[in-house]
């Protein structure tokens, strides 16, 4: 099958993860007999330095026209990049923000999966990481207590701030939908993480929830308080399959989840909207600090491929081939420095993803 990628190269390391990624796709078409096209566009900092914006109405519309989109990181050392010297709203991070909005890319995936090779970097207790954990967040992106309204006045001579959190049932419904959607690939579980003991809006998300439920039978929901959540993912991960939670949670439970696994360089992501359509990332940024040295671990970005063939492409089979190849090249000792260990090979960019590719040819 033909299908149209969208580019987005970053900048620091992106360039060069994001070249590995496209050795994996290239390798995933040519062993399944796909074709995709790819098309460059820019965002973040590369933008900056050719058009003067970190987004253009261009990227905006030629990402519309993909399928999916596969970025790298963007952004620049805030100390020495020239990109800083500029206001806030003509830095990189606001062409992430801005494309995010454009597109309307309202649900957030952050899968976070202990790899055995990798255990010793996992910062939990040996008995419970021994379980290993294999979970995936979806976090609301667009609504709740980030976008509602909010002001800081005097009252009586006291200064007072406000956030207004909101969530109407649409917003919680399509969310839902997705989450459920998402668990019907995996192992059909659904935990819908909220504060319905407390918040109207939280009591709002859980009856909604409930109600999509109806339509997923073959799923199995449960609800979690957040604070109960944050317990459980140190104290038994490996109970998670799907967790479903609005934005703030979401924030706060994804960067949690994440950083149990230990190791930056392999955690994927991926934003989408109401369509088949995804923007797929990893969720480390753009490391500076090791740009241009062939150090950067590729496979946080393969992994991000890997989910844009699952969720946007529905190519199950291809995104599971080129998971198990990551699986294969951990389990046969190659390392990029950031997850080095005693005994093991370590690689550089681009020689990792040079091993991907081949063992997605097998
Ligand atoms: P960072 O994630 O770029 O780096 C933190 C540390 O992790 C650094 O030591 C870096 O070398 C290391 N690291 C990150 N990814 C790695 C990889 N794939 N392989 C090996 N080591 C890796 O975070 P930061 O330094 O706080 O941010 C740098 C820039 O990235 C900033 O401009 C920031 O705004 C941007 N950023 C962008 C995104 C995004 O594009 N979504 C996300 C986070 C940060």
């Amino acid at each position: 099958m033909g299908y149209r990628i969208g580019v987005i190269l970053g900048d620091g390391i992106g360039p060069e993860i994001v070249r590995e990624a496209r050795k994996a796709l290239d390798a995933v078409c040519a062993k399944y007999g796909h074709h995709f096209e790819y098309e460059e566009l820019l965002l973040g900092g590369a933008s900056i330095d050719v058009h003067g914006v970190p987004l253009t109405e261009e990227t905006v519309a030629a990402a519309k026209g993909c399928d999916a989109v596969l970025m790298g990181s963007i952004g620049g050392d805030a100390k020495t990049s020239p990109w800083y010297q500029l206001p806030p709203e003509r830095r990189p991070e606001a062409g992430l923000l801005g494309i995010r909005k454009a597109l309307n890319l309202f649900a957030n995936l952050r899968p976070a999966y202990l790899y055995d090779e990798l255990r010793a970097a996992c910062p939990l207790r040996d008995d419970i990481s021994a379980a290993g954990f294999d979970m995936l967040i979806m976090r609301e992106l667009t609504g709740g207590l980030y976008f509602g309204a909010r002001k800081t006045e005097e009252v009586d001579g006291v200064c007072v701030a406000t956030d207004t959190l909101s969530y109407s049932e649409t917003e919680i419904r399509r969310i839902a939908k997705r989450a459920f959607d998402i668990a019907m690939k995996r192992r059909k579980k659904v935990c819908s993480v909220d504060k319905a003991n407390v918040l109207d809006s939280s009591r709002l998300w859980r009856q909604v929830v409930e109600e999509v439920a109806k339509d997923y039978p073959e799923v199995a929901l449960s609800h979690m308080y957040v604070d109960n959540c944050a317990m459980q993912l140190v104290m038994n991960p490996a109970q998670f399959d799907v967790i479903l939670t609005e934005n703030m949670f979401g924030d706060i439970l994804s960067d949690e989840a994440s950083m149990v696994t230990g190791s930056i360089g392999m955690l994927s992501s991926a934003s989408l909207n109401e369509t088949k359509f995804g923007l797929y990332e990893p969720s480390h940024g753009s490391a500076p600090d090791i740009a241009g040295q062939d150090k950067a671990n590729p496979i946080a970005t393969i992994l991000s491929a890997a989910m844009l063939l699952r969720y946007s492409l529905d190519l199950d089979e291809e995104a599971n081939a080129l998971e198990a190849a990551v699986r294969q090249i951990l389990k046969e000792g190659y390392r990029t420095g950031d997850i080095m260990s005693e005994g093991c090979t370590q690689v550089g960019t681009r020689e990792m993803g040079d091993l991907i590719a081949a063992r997605i040819m097998e």
